[in-house]
């Protein structure tokens, strides 16, 4: 199947753009002006008429979870509650527009968000309020911090003397657990819940990847699977991929945390990763070294500033992190790991240091987030050519609480977007959603002008390290098929490379950068096939 776009300012790298392109099965073959293209390409080629507007690779989100952006719109939304009241309250009318629920699953609340009462996690007794009966399990917006009500804590197992290795129990003030847990014991809370079947994850997750291509991502490298659920989720995508259902290019981050449970996956799936393509792929180990900053459970060198008490939480003792990346190196996986705080960056590059062999960073390994680090931190990573996989519209919050949390000097080196840059880092772009929306162009925004949405700081936050439109789209696109090793067939336009881009309603090159937020996708291509048009 032959396809020409023409009448196009199609962006091939920075100042450089192109007027048409020819498609041929999936891949771009010929680009250039209008005149050559229609002269070169088969008669009987589709002709789409771009009428000017501006043509850019698809975006590739380096690291979100996009099943999860899928489950979230079965679950009930507690984003900008502004109050305790009112996340009960919509918990409440969530109960009577779903009576029959067997759990309670709420997602999204963040305390620095409440206008009224205490800025606090809600409670077991709050929670109880809302229901005895049936688990209620509310995770924060970071997904790092989940309170439960009691009916979920008896069915999780925490009692008074549960200890859980890498994650927090808080408790009231006679010794008994107040509801409100971090980081692993997230995930033990979440056994309260009842599983949703498969054919409702399978529909959740198709609207997932429309949403995402209706924004003008093309590729995700996705972290849905770990140690829980891989015996089904790894299947349920293959299917999706042999019914023809993938709308975009999807990989697959494996997040495993136990030695035991990470040998039976080498075993078992990572032997078979010739079964995979270049639409769905199997790609590094996850692991999770820190937790969040609004959280205070990233891991920081010294105490926060503004709770002198804790210096966050080690999500992942030094030395299982040090057996699980040799086990990776050994099996030749590339290790990305969740780092917030610069103790969490430090750790990780010290663990990373022992199995880097002599040749270098072959397998990049990647630190996701990578947010709190000093100038020495950041010409380490450098110097070890590790990979950066950030997401600039954490800025949107962050740049309100970081000072606060780590004190001024610390923030200004950190966020430090154009220096890893002008330091030669392997840089990408993704948002974390649903910790973020997917919007890329909102991401941009934030990369660009170093502004929350509503266009504070002015002058930007630290705006030394704003990056220019161009490093953004490149991060974004050049940048994140490197980190998938992808990056001689993806995210160029370009002869030879996959058919992957997306047509804007409006040319970001001459517009002002707030006009980034009302950037609209009007077509989304996925080898060379129109996934996604808007309805103008
Ligand atoms: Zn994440």
């Amino acid at each position: 199947m032959d396809l020409i776009f023409y009448h196009g300012k199609i962006y091939m790298e920075r100042d450089r753009f192109a007027q048409a392109m020819w498609i041929q099965d999936g891949v771009i073959r010929e680009m250039g002006s209008d005149a050559q293209i229609l002269q070169m390409a088969p008669p009987k080629a589709k002709r789409i008429d771009l009428d000017g507007r501006l043509v850019l690779p698809g975006m590739n989100d380096s690291h979100q979870h996009l099943c999860m952006v899928g489950e979230h719109q079965a679950l009930c939304d507690l984003s900008n509650a502004d109050s305790i009241a009112e996340i009960q309250r919509r918990c409440k009318v969530f109960l009577e527009t779903y009576p029959d629920i067997q759990g309670l699953h709420g997602v999204g609340w963040n305390q620095d968000y409440f206008t009224q009462g205490e800025k606090r996690p809600p409670t077991r007794q709050e929670l109880d309020e809302v229901s005895e009966e049936i688990p209620i399990v509310l995770e924060r917006v970071c997904g790092h911090l989940s309170s439960g009500n009691s009916k979920a804590l008896e069915l999780a197992g925490i009692c008074a003397d549960t200890v859980i290795a890498g994650g927090e129990i808080w408790k009231d003030a006679a010794g008994m657990p107040d509801g409100i847990v971090t980081e692993n014991a997230c995930s033990v809370l979440d056994r309260a819940l009842p599983p949703m079947d498969e054919q409702q994850l399978e529909a959740l997750y198709i609207q997932a990847m429309e949403l995402a291509v209706s924004q003008g991502i093309t590729s995700v490298q996705s972290n849905d699977v770990s140690s829980r659920n891989y015996t089904w989720m790894l299947p349920l995508w293959k299917r999706l991929h042999a019914q023809g259902k993938l709308l975009l290019r999807y990989r697959h981050q494996c997040c495993f945390m136990e030695p035991q449970k990470y040998a039976e996956f080498l075993e078992t799936v990572w032997t078979q990763r010739d079964q995979y393509d270049d639409m769905l792929s199997l790609g590094p180990l996850k692991l999770f070294k820190d937790g969040s900053l609004g959280a205070r459970t990233a891991l920081m060198r010294s105490p926060y500033q503004d709770d002198p008490s804790t210096c966050g939480t080690e999500a992942l003792d030094q030395q299982t992190m040090d057996t699980l990346c040799r086990m990776a190196a050994d099996h030749g996986q590339q290790i990305v790991t969740h780092v917030i705080g610069d103790a969490a960056v430090e750790q990780t590059l010290n663990s990373y240091e022992k199995v880097i062999p002599q040749e270098g960073n072959i397998l990049r390994h990647g630190l996701v987030h990578c947010q709190i680090t000093d100038a020495p931190l950041l010409q380490r990573i450098a110097d070890m050519q590790v990979a950066a996989l950030v997401q600039p519209i954490f800025l949107h919050y962050d740049l309100h609480i970081v000072e606060d949390r780590v004190g001024k000097d610390l923030a200004g080196t950190s966020y430090a977007f154009a220096t890893l840059g002008k330091l030669g880092v392997p840089l990408s772009l993704g948002t974390d959603a649903p910790v973020e929306p997917f919007h890329p162009f909102r991401n941009i925004y934030c990369a660009v002008t170093r502004k929350d949405l509503n266009g504070y700081p002015p002058e930007g936050f630290f705006p030394a390290e704003k990056m220019t439109l161009s490093e953004a789209i490149d991060a974004y696109t050049i940048g994140s098929s490197y980190a998938e090793f992808k990056e001689d067939r993806k995210g160029r336009l370009k002869p030879g490379y996959y058919a992957d881009y997306i047509v804007l309603d409006r040319d970001i090159f001459t517009l002002p950068a707030e006009e980034l937020l009302q950037v609209q996708v009007d077509m989304t291509v996925v080898n060379g096939s129109i996934v996604y048009q808007r309805v103008i």
